[in-house]
């Protein structure tokens, strides 16, 4: 929760939990009693700390029932987004077959940066470890070391898994393949382009990762998941398992948080790949006017559509970069990296 859900106060923020109750039941919330209109309740909470739980307790002729719910409140909350593009592993290639004096002969990363320079925009870019076709990570000459360095305050990289196919390699993978595959890349970017380049990851590739495994995330510095949750075929998809209250509220608000693992999961805000340049804008719009998904956009895209070689190339992939980097700071939203303070925000 941020300034957005109620009321700055001295110390804290005050917010309003509603529920229902039985009629007859007297209910109180974190030990207050709660105001009444039929089977309606309603009480102000000032949350203090960064985490709160809040306690609903009635009592009445059926007995005592309890609810209770832990928030987060993003004390130092500000608009801000983060921009992060998956399945990289062609720049790479390119990058070295060419032997470019710089990298930004790379038109990739060259387009990029022009992104930055115009907007201050931030990239993580999350990689593969081979294409599979012959290249893979530990041909990357680690020459551009110093270059890497030179844009790390913008341009970070990323694991996303080991290579493009299967589609969803972890959904059912032993945590110990998560944890190889992990340790591949990691070990990689940290050799060719330096310690102030790398990232934890925010997006696993196809989004699923079973419970189990997510230890092997977090002891990796992964403090954010990026979920895209899908209710279809009758159930929910594409949100690391969780299960189906929070994959519905994590639908329709900017995060949720898993205080046993710690991990926080991110609602995608936009998909520049699937979303025409037409319609970038009025994807973001409404969001702006809901407060639950209005305060973080997480932005988001795919390498393969860059390339002309690529099947489903998208001459206008970049524009429609450009449209959604120009509404978000025209829109007074921030930059950031997730990985650092709470999602990407000081940490209050
Ligand atoms: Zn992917």
């Amino acid at each position: 929760m941020n300034w957005r859900h109620g009321t700055v106060v001295e110390g804290g923020l005050e917010v309003m939990v509603r529920g229902e109750a039985l009629l007859r039941d007297r209910v109180t919330v974190n030990g207050r009693p709660a105001e009444r209109a039929g089977t309606a309740f309603w009480a102000p909470v000032v949350l203090r700390e960064q985490e709160t739980d809040v306690v609903a307790v009635a009592e009445g002729p059926t007995g005592r029932r309890e609810h209770r719910v832990r928030v987060v409140w993003d004390r130092a909350s500000r608009p801000r987004y983060r921009f992060s593009i998956d399945d990289n592993s062609f720049f790479l290639r390119d990058i070295t077959r060419q032997g470019y004096a710089s990298l930004f002969d790379c038109f990739y990363l060259r387009n990029l940066r022009d992104l930055h320079r115009r907007y201050g925009a931030k990239f993580v870019l999350n990689i593969y470890y081979t294409t599979g076709d012959g290249f893979e990570l530990p041909q990357f000459p680690d020459r551009y070391r110093g270059e890497w360095a030179d844009h790390a305050d913008w341009l970070k990289l990323a694991f996303h898994a080991y290579q493009n196919v299967p589609d969803r390699p972890y959904q059912y993978a032993p945590a110990a393949k998560l944890a190889a595959d992990f340790d591949l890349v990691a070990e990689q970017i940290l050799r060719f382009a330096g310690e102030a380049t790398y990232s934890p990851p925010t997006v696993i590739h196809w989004g699923m990762v079973p419970g189990e495994a997510w230890p092997v995330l977090v002891e990796r510095g992964v403090r954010v998941l990026s979920a895209i949750p899908a209710f279809r075929g009758g159930a929910w998809d594409i949100q690391y398992f969780l299960d189906d209250a929070r994959s519905d509220y994590l639908s329709r608000h900017d995060a949720l948080k898993d205080f046993d693992s710690g991990l926080i999961f991110s609602n995608v805000d936009l998909i520049c790949n699937n979303t025409p340049l037409d319609r970038i804008v009025p994807t973001l719009e409404p969001l702006r006017n809901d407060p639950n998904r209005a305060e973080i956009m997480d932005l988001f895209t795919h390498e393969q559509y860059f390339w002309p070689f690529y099947s489903h190339y998208l001459p206008d992939h970049f524009q429609r970069l450009e449209v959604a980097l120009r509404w978000v700071t025209e829109n007074g939203y921030e930059p950031v990296f997730f990985h650092e303070g709470l999602l990407g925000g000081a940490e209050g």
